[in-house]
Parts: structure tokens; C-alpha cells; sequence
């Protein structure tokens, strides 16, 4: 048997795009190998039979239901496994992110499965599925076989797209889990959405874009800051590097795998001009950018480059903007 089970994130009522990319992916690929795809959600009441019934329309087999804290791995570690134990799946498949890699990993050690991360494309080849990763910067696709028990497969983030291929409700069946003592000891305190994440960088007339450059996660405050001081119609936007680090949302990632942008300003902080960041934003009006590497890549495709610290730069570069705006 063949099948495969997803894992599906919900939240305020709604299940997760990208859970619904996996759902989507597992449904085309178990067929291709003779199975069905079946989902697993955890949480409370708000995981009514209604909502639950609507991934038949993603091709969801049946829906695993148990009631647990929701976006926790440890406890989706516990319910996976029971479910697995129960009806033998042959492939679990997550839509990436940080949790998916987590619950993962955990049920890669709790099942002692095989498990591959980053994956960009499942395919079957016979009758198993493989899943495909790119490597050493991208430059290569590694491929992964998986000999026998279970095969994990977590996703890059939005790599897999969602697609209503069902008519039919999703059968759901409510499971029964004792959750593990260690499962319980992690508590959700607050939920939200990521920092940024509703930003429009397409609309937007100034993008102050953050790279690897900037150092960390907190080095996005500097971009903000001279977001925030051209004001009107400004956002700040990011390389997949960043985002992929988790530095900044994917919502706000320019590129191949992101979104292209046309502002009249495009400013580039600390971001090397990697031929997959420049498709998504070469068609800006002018484009500034900052690197303290004179030979970086960005300046080939610069109106104007400034080559230096983007620590020293950036905010001298803020305070001149408000002092010019104040008067
Ligand atoms: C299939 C595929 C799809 C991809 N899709 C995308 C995509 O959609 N979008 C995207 O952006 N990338 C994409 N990439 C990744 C891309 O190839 C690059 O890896 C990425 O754009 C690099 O991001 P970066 O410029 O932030 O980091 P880096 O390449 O590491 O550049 C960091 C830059 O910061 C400079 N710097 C460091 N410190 C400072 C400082 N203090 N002051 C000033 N400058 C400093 C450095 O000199 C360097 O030039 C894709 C790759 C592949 C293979």
C-alpha cells in the first residue's frame, strides 16, 4: 500500500495554503503509486466536521481528527504515529516551514523513517515516490529513495501548489490519542502572523529590500526604519536567503520564487544581486543599492551604488530622509 498522510496546520477557522499545497501534492502523487492521500488535523472545537469535510475538495481521502493543542510538534509527533501505526501509511508529506521540519524530524526518530527536507518536487519512479532537493546552493538536485517503512518528505515553503482536484467530502474519523508525558509540556501561549506578512511590495512605490547583508533578523529594523521615513506608499521587501533563514516573511521574499516588483524606487541593502533576485526586480524605476563589496553582482544593474557598511549607511541615510521631509 501506498498511501500518504499530511499533516494539516489550521488557524482562526482556516487550514494553512501551504498545508493545503502538501494535501494537493499528496493526493497527485499517492495516485501515481496506486494510493490515497489522508490528512491529520489536531486542535478543539474549532475544528468542525464541516470545515474538516472540506479537504475532500483538495482530494483528501479522510481527515484524522484529534483533539490536541494545535501548532505544537511534539503532540502532531504523537497523532502521526498512532495513525501510522493504525493504518500503515507509506509517506508522510509536510508543507514545510519550521513547524513541518520539526514534526518531521520527530517522527523521522519516533518511527525511524528516512526523511528529506528543502524538497522542491516528488515524483514516482516505479512504484515508490521520490522526492527531489536542491543542494550546494542550488546548484544541483539531490534525489531521495526511501527503502522500505515510512518515507518523509517536508517541503520548501509554498513549493507545492494547491490544486481543488476533489468533489467528494473527506471522509472524517475522529482518533483517540494519548498524548506522550513530553508532548504536554510545551504550551502555546499566543499565536499571530508573522511580522510583515500583509505588506504589498507589488503596489508599493519604494522598496527598501534587506539581504543576507544585513546580519540578522534584527538587522530588518534598519530597513524598516527607512521604510518608515519615506513614508507613503513604502515596504520593505527581502531575498529568499533572508527569508528562508526565517529573518523576515516569505510574503515580502523578490525573486523567481517570490514576487516581482516594479517600484519607481527599488534600495538594496547587503544583497548580492543573485540572478534569481534580479528577474523579480530588475524592472524597477531606480535602483540603489548598498554593498560593501565593490564587486558584488547588484552594481552591474545599479543606477546608483554605494559601496560601504550598510550599518554606517543605512541610518545616516534614514535621519537625512526625515531631516529633508521635516523641512
Ligand atoms: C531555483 C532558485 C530560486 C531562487 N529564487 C530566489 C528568489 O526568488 N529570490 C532571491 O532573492 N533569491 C533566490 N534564490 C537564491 C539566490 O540564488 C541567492 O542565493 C540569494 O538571492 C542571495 O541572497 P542575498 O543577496 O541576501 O545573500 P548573499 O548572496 O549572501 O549576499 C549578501 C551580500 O551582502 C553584502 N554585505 C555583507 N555585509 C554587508 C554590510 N555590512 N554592508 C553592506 N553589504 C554587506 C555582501 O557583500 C553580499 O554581497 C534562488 C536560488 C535558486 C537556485
Amino acid at each position: 500500500m501506498s498511501d500518504v498522510l499530511v499533516y494539516v496546520l489550521h488557524y482562526e477557522g482556516a487550514f494553512n495554503k501551504n498545508s493545503l499545497g502538501a494535501v494537493s501534492e499528496g493526493v497527485a502523487r499517492a495516485a501515481e503509486v496506486g494510493g490515497a492521500c489522508d490528512a491529520v488535523v489536531v486542535g478543539g472545537t474549532d475544528l468542525s466536521d464541516e470545515l474538516c469535510r472540506t479537504l475532500g475538495r483538495y482530494g483528501a481521502r479522510r481527515v484524522f481528527r484529534a483533539e490536541g493543542p494545535e501548532g505544537l510538534a511534539q503532540p502532531v509527533v504523537d497523532v502521526m504515529d498512532r495513525v501510522i501505526a493504525e493504518h500503515g501509511h507509506r509517506y508522510a508529506i509536510f508543507g514545510g516551514g519550521l513547524l513541518g521540519f520539526e514534526i518531521g524530524a520527530g517522527l523521522a526518530a519516533r518511527r525511524q523513517a528516512g526523511v528529506t527536507m528543502e524538497v522542491t518536487a516528488v515524483r514516482a519512479d516505479g512504484d515508490e515516490l521520490v522526492a527531489e532537493r536542491p543542494i550546494l546552493g542550488d546548484s544541483k538536485i539531490s534525489v531521495s529513495h526511501y527503502r522500505g517503512g515510512l518515507g518523509i518528505i517536508i517541503g520548501r515553503i509554498n513549493a507545492f501548489e494547491v490544486r481543488e482536484s476533489g468533489s467528494a467530502d473527506a471522509e472524517v474519523v475522529d482518533v483517540a490519542v494519548e498524548y506522550s508525558p513530553w508532548s504536554r509540556q510545551a504550551e502555546m501561549v499566543s499565536r499571530g502572523e508573522q511580522r510583515g506578512a500583509d505588506v504589498d511590495i507589488e503596489g508599493a512605490d519604494v522598496l527598501v529590500a534587506g539581504g543576507r547583508g544585513l546580519g540578522k533578523a534584527e538587522g530588518f529594523e534598519l530597513a524598516e526604519a527607512l521604510a518608515a521615513a519615506f513614508g507613503g506608499n513604502s515596504a520593505v521587501a527581502a531575498t529568499r536567503a533572508v527569508v528562508d533563514a526565517g529573518w523576515y516573511p516569505y510574503a515580502a521574499q523578490i525573486g523567481q520564487t517570490g514576487k516581482t516588483v516594479s517600484p519607481k524606487l527599488y534600495l538594496a541593502a547587503g544583497i548580492s544581486g543573485a540572478i534569481q533576485h534580479k528577474v523579480g526586480m530588475q524592472s524597477s524605476e531606480n535602483i540603489v543599492a548598498i554593498n560593501k563589496d565593490a564587486n558584488a553582482p547588484i552594481f552591474e544593474f545599479s543606477d546608483l551604488g554605494i559601496v560601504g557598511d550598510l550599518n554606517k549607511i543605512l541610518p545616516k541615510l534614514t535621519e537625512a530622509i526625515r531631516a529633508r521631509k521635516a523641512g
